[in-house]
């Protein structure tokens, strides 16, 4: 496995891979990897002839200083899993090497980052596709590889490639859980014993919704519910819990809708003892 960490060599690796004829499948990730992760790997490893993982905590999406600060960060870890997992190539530059200053230039996301994370992380998506649209640009896969946990991004994602050409195939991979529900995330990492307890509400408020919903009841009491589910847990953990949303949202435009529908999601974000998580689901997913 190569690791570099500047976007000339980047290139030339991507450019004279394509000259050989292989398919390149690329993960970008922010590191403090974990099994969500080498899922998307393990994807693009069964649909690729080579594998790409970017790690790069990218400042561009943090609109809270401190939460980027103290963003988990294990290169090493990360390297090891990777090696382990058969990636070719890992990209891990520096800020300065991804993001030349001074920065004049850059790609504004609209509509689709309207509501959910785009209300609470204002320029949250303008940094992503920043990011994804440069790395795209440096390494020219056949196929990019992005998980359902972070949905929206998807739909964001989807756009970069539509409005700028990007001869990409995206693909979404399913979200992986732990036992308990807890969406896999490097937030984790910064929870407390008592705040990852109350965590696994956010499941448990996602199974309830869903049981509701398939009774047909109304989707506002539904939410009602949810939020309550998320607040006694933690109150039952002693963790503090602030909760942005808890969102019923049509699957194609993220529009919030009152009537369960196919293709319904449910969406969540909420802090626990400071540390901010987001998940969703499909309403009526098997
Ligand atoms: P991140 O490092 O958090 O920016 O995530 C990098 C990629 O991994 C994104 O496409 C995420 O959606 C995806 N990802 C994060 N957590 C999970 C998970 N639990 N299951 C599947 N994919 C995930």
């Amino acid at each position: 496995m190569q690791v570099i960490d500047n976007c000339e060599e980047l290139f030339d690796f991507a450019q004279e891979s394509r000259a050989q004829g292989l398919k390149i499948g690329f993960v970008p990730t922010m590191g403090a990897l974990h099994r969500g992760h080498l899922s998307l790997v393990l994807a693009a490893k069964q649909k690729c002839d080579l594998v790409v993982v970017s790690v790069f905590v990218n400042p561009l999406q943090f609109n809270n200083p401190l939460d980027f600060e103290r963003y988990p960060r294990d290169l090493a870890h990360d390297l090891s899993l990777l090696e382990n997992s058969g990636v070719a190539l890992v990209f891990s530059p520096s800020e300065d090497e991804m993001h030349p200053k001074p920065i004049q230039i850059g790609f504004r996301v609209e509509g689709i980052s309207g509501g959910l994370e785009g209300k609470f992380r204002p320029g949250h998506f303008d940094g992503v596709a920043n990011v994804v649209g440069k790395l795209f640009n440096c390494i020219g896969p056949a196929k990019a590889f992005f998980g359902e946990k972070d949905y929206q991004q998807v739909k964001v994602i989807n756009r970069l490639v539509r409005e700028f050409h990007f001869p990409i195939e995206i693909f979404v991979v399913p979200t992986l859980r732990e036992v308990d529900g807890l969406a896999m995330s490097s937030r984790n990492l910064l929870l407390t014993p008592r705040a990852r307890k109350a965590a696994a509400g956010i499941y448990a408020a996602f199974s309830f919704g869903r049981g509701l919903a398939i009774q047909n009841e109304p989707s506002d009491e539904v939410l009602e519910s949810m939020t309550n589910i998320l607040i006694d847990r933690a109150g039952g953990e002693g963790a503090q819990c602030k909760v942005d949303y808890v969102a019923h949202v049509r699957g194609e435009s993220l529009e919030e809708i009152s009537l369960f529908e196919d293709g319904s999601r449910f969406f969540i974000a909420a802090s626990y003892d400071g540390v901010r998580l987001i998940d969703n689901i499909g309403v009526f997913d098997k």
